[in-house]
């Protein structure tokens, strides 16, 4: 009987792992030119991590999470997100008590139940930065130039990004902006999805991202959370901007822009591509400066942002993206004739291998015709091991470019294979 997979969560195939590897090589390099180290949490969480770090009321944890009990009965999710489980690890491992900025970015598989469709899936791939510890505005600056920064090293167009941001405000700005938004939207009741209705009475921030044509219609009259900023969070956001501006960063206000999670205050951010479609996102973040003490650490401010690979993954490679180098092939392939140089074969591929030569056989029994085929295909040099060959100790050497052979010493090959590969061009 065949098992198939799970709807919503994704292989990703051997002609796909080499441009992830890529992806996932820049995006270590980049994140470490300006200062993160990569932290590892794990998978599964204690459900209530994210009903209390991203919020009861939020599309995530409300519709999306996997939550189970264990065995012994405690509820567990799949991780929806990383941040409140780096946030987690930092107050539990007392990072905080460095004094110091901690500067954390993670890559990993999240989960969440959603509708699939191109670029969403219920298994995807973030990956993103923490920098927790300091509320200077230079940091939201350098966190988003961190994302473009990114963006550049993988050849994407300027032209083909757009950096959308906005405030929300703090703690202390959001009651009275929530009520400014209730009395709008109510008077526009009747135009709302009976969902957004229900979010009238718990939370009227969530209407603002809704994604139905009507909602959004009414939306956009709606009070904007900048014109609702205290003074330090206005001059917090206009510190922003200007750092922005001068590290040559385009940015539109998008005034709708709240994002999922109720863990964020004043600057969030998202970073889109033109190329996307209706899922333009390709990473968004922002502060976080309640969630450490919200967590059961000190308060701390913070700044981050989690993007998709996935996403990531479709953009480059069809829009504007650095050509993806074809896949590196195996240096040598190996093809024995006869019983005696299949018996010496794995002697010698051992060999080559513990030597750093990438090589392979053939393990399908095929005709010296058809594996010289599979060599031209997998590989930069064939070594054909006869049994003539065999019988004066030697091999021989063919460069499947172009075409010149060489018949070397076997041993010697054996000993030091890269300087005769090299000599056989
Ligand atoms: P969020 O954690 O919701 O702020 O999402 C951050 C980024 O993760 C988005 O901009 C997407 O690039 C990516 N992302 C979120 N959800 C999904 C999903 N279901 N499938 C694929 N990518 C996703």
């Amino acid at each position: 009987m065949r098992v198939e997979g799970v709807r919503g969560m994704r292989d990703i195939l051997p002609e796909e792992t080499p441009l992830w590897q890529r992806l996932e090589g820049e995006i270590r390099r980049t994140f470490s030119l300006y200062g993160y180290r990569e932290i590892r949490v794990p998978i599964v969480e204690r459900a209530e991590l994210f009903s209390r770090g991203v919020g009861e009321e939020t599309e995530v944890v409300e519709k999306q999470m996997y939550v189970f009990p264990d065995r012994k009965g405690l509820t567990l999710a799949l991780r929806p997100e990383a941040t409140a489980s780096v946030v987690r690890a930092y107050v539990e491992h007392g990072l905080y008590a460095k004094g110091d900025l901690a500067k954390l970015y993670y890559l990993g598989a999240m989960f969440r139940y959603e509708k699939p469709q191109l670029g969403r899936q219920r298994q995807f791939h973030q990956y993103g930065v923490e920098a927790i510890g300091s509320g200077d505005p230079a940091l939201d600056a350098e966190v988003m130039d961190l994302a473009w920064a990114l963006m550049e090293r993988l050849n994407l167009r300027r032209e083909g990004l757009f950096l959308r941001v906005n405030s929300i405000g703090c703690r202390e700005d959001r009651p009275p902006y929530r009520e400014a938004l209730r009395s709008y939207f109510s008077a526009h009741e009747g135009e709302l999805c009976p969902e957004c209705r229900r979010r009238l009475g718990t939370n009227p921030l969530r209407i603002l991202d809704c994604k139905e044509e009507g909602c959004r219609a009414v939306a956009r009259g709606a009070p904007r959370s900048v014109d609702h900023l205290c003074p330090d969070c206005h001059a917090h956001f206009a510190a922003v901007r200007g750092h922005l501006q001068e590290l040559g960063l385009a940015h539109e206000l998008d005034p709708s822009l709240v994002r999922g999670l109720d863990y964020y205050t004043r600057t969030v951010f998202e970073l889109c591509s033109r190329d996307l479609g209706a899922q333009d996102a390709l990473l968004g973040g922002g502060r976080y400066d309640g969630l450490v003490e919200l967590l059961g650490g000190p308060p701390t401010p913070a700044v981050g942002f989690a993007g998709g690979m996935e996403r990531l993954a479709i953009v480059v490679s069809s829009h504007g993206g650095a050509p993806l180098a074809p896949e590196a092939p195996i240096d040598l392939f190996l093809v024995p004739i006869g019983d005696e140089a299949r018996r010496e074969a794995p002697k010698l591929l051992a060999a080559l291998r513990r030597r750093g030569i990438s090589a392979d056989t053939d393990y399908m029994g095929r005709s010296l015709r058809k594996a010289m085929g599979v060599a031209g295909r997998s590989a930069r040099w064939a070594a054909i091991l006869g049994g003539d060959e065999l019988a004066r100790g030697e091999i021989k050497l063919k460069d499947l470019a172009s075409g010149s052979e060489r018949t070397v010493s076997l041993s010697q090959f054996g000993t030091d294979p890269a300087a005769f590969l090299a000599g056989v061009a």
